[in-house]
């Protein structure tokens, strides 16, 4: 089967799809984006997706490129178009074309890209046997809640990863846990504390985090919104990452430190199973 991308009102075989080089996006990375898991067929927490996306574009004042009603509705277009059961779809909106100056041009038409990839999330090994992450410092801006596009400090921080053979590089500021390169960090306390990061400009408040709280609170697991040192997530029980599509994430070492007993733990084992079923639907929505 053909696999589309969605450019500007098109869609375009995706090898062929392209955009303009003085596309805001290409030169300033001038843009936002979203990453909507689809499980099943399901595009999953799609309304919270949406909402972030108007939020950041109004953040950066960049306009709607079509109302959220249409993009959704392209989205679904594009799975079904791409025959896509599990994966993910990449939407971005960039300022749009204009010639090369810093400040916004005027009367420019916000640029809509959209695909889609295709995931095998059953039975990755990452969620039975949980995965190693380093820290690194996060030298990144300080407008975190925003999506954009703009990623070279997550980049180097993830291939500090990858070099190190870890799964994630969580970053490190003012001797504290921002979040990870890609995804929101979560620990367990040794009295059984669930703990992430507070939502304000240092983190990206992760969609999946925020179900994950509300999963928690069902589930009757005591949490709290506040930093959390690295010393402290050295001794903590039990920690993971969350993101789209890392879902609940099992950390079992930080910095070649073994978490607690060094195994998958189980409250993370709890929440990733909620969090499995809320995502294929056989979880009513969370409230
Ligand atoms: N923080 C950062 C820096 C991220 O890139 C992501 C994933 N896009 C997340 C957190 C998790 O967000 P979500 O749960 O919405 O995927």
């Amino acid at each position: 089967m053909a696999r589309y991308a969605y450019v500007n009102g098109r869609y375009i075989p995706h090898g062929d799809a392209a955009v303009h080089i003085e596309d805001r996006g290409y030169q300033f990375a001038d843009g936002v984006y979203e990453v909507v898991t689809v499980l099943n067929g399901r595009l999953v927490d799609e309304e919270g997706h949406m909402k972030r996306l108007e939020r950041s574009l109004k953040e950066l004042r960049i306009a709607m490129p079509t109302s959220a009603q249409i993009i959704s509705m392209i989205a679904r277009e594009l799975v079904a178009k791409n025959g896509l059961r599990n994966g993910l779809v990449y939407m971005q909106v960039t300022r749009g074309v204009a010639p090369r100056n810093h400040a916004f041009p005027k009367d420019v038409k916000p640029a809509l890209v959209m695909t889609t990839k295709r995931i095998a999330f059953e039975g990755q090994k990452k969620f039975t046997q949980g995965v190693p992450v380093i820290t690194v410092a996060d030298i990144r801006w300080r407008r975190r809640d925003i999506k954009t596009t703009s990623l070279l400090p997550n980049c180097l921080a993830k291939q500090a990863a990858e070099e190190a053979g870890a799964y994630e590089a969580w970053l490190v500021e003012d001797g504290c846990v921002t979040e990870g390169s890609s995804s929101n960090a979560w620990i367990i306390t040794k009295d059984n504390v669930l703990v992430t990061r507070a939502p304000a400009h240092e983190i990206l408040n992760g969609i999946t985090r925020q179900t994950i709280l509300k999963l928690a609170a069902e589930e009757g697991v005591t949490f709290e919104e506040r930093p959390f040192t690295v010393e402290e997530a050295y001794n903590a029980k039990e920690a993971f990452v969350s993101s789209a599509t890392s879902f609940v994430t099992p950390v079992v070492s930080i910095d070649g430190r073994p978490v607690g007993n060094g195994g998958v733990g189980t409250v993370a084992s709890k929440l990733l199973e909620a969090y499995q079923d809320y995502a294929a639907g056989r979880r009513g929505q969370a409230a």
